[in-house]
């Protein structure tokens, strides 16, 4: 399935929730959640009522969108969590916090999901000091990441870093910033995963 190009502010609006899609702009009174928190469209102001079916569909459409994981993938994860043993809801959000792409945006690597995709695509990163660019790489407890040396060199990807400095890094990650590492200590609990949404409805979105 194509990936979605359009305007992503319109995705938080759908689910009327910020979603932190673009960056910087998400932290600033120019955000459109902020300024217009309602559907998009000729009657978004309209819509207020969801069905069981539709509080279940935007609890699954909200989580694939901020993790920027696409239908297909986003089910395949989902049998995955089915597999492991404990609540396949937060087996799923763990799988999706696990990814390359999120651990870099997490860690102020990148400036929003979809530019630490692109990073790593571009092959700026190494796990355990071999370049992975592979964006969907599920990473594990004890790996260590870093940035690739001659990446450091890049003036664009200096202010990259620089301006995301400030961005808190969860505790699950330890990072060396002299050394612009970053050691996985663990996978996180769910109370350490921030995407605005119930698990048990998109488990219940799977069952039916
Ligand atoms: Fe746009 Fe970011 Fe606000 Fe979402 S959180 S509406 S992507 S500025």
């Amino acid at each position: 399935m194509a990936r979605y190009t359009g305007a992503v502010c319109k995705l938080c609006r759908r689910e009327g929730k910020k979603l932190f899609l673009k960056g910087e702009r998400c932290y600033t009174g120019k955000c459109a959640i902020d300024r217009r928190n309602y559907a998009p469209g000729q009657h978004g102001q309209g819509r207020k009522k969801s069905s069981e079916y539709g509080t279940q569909l935007r609890a699954k459409q909200t989580a694939r969108r901020y993790y920027g994981i696409n239908e297909s993938q986003f089910s395949k994860y989902f049998e995955m969590a089915e597999k492991q043993a404990g609540m396949t809801g937060e087996n799923l959000l763990r799988i999706c916090e696990s990814r390359l792409d999120n651990i870099v945006y997490l860690l102020g690597w990148a400036s929003s999901r979809a530019e630490a995709r692109q990073l790593v695509t571009h092959g700026h990163f190494q796990v355990n000091g071999r370049k992975v660019d592979i964006p969907s790489y599920l990473c594990k407890a004890g790996e260590v990441l870093s940035i690739k040396k001659e990446s450091l060199d890049s003036e664009k990807f200096k202010a990259v870093l620089e301006a995301n400095a400030s961005r808190p890094v969860p505790q699950w990650l330890e990072t060396a910033s002299e050394t612009h590492t970053a050691k996985i200590v663990a996978l996180p609990e769910r109370d350490q995963i921030l995407v605005p949404v119930e698990e048990h409805l998109i488990v219940e979105f799977y069952s039916k």
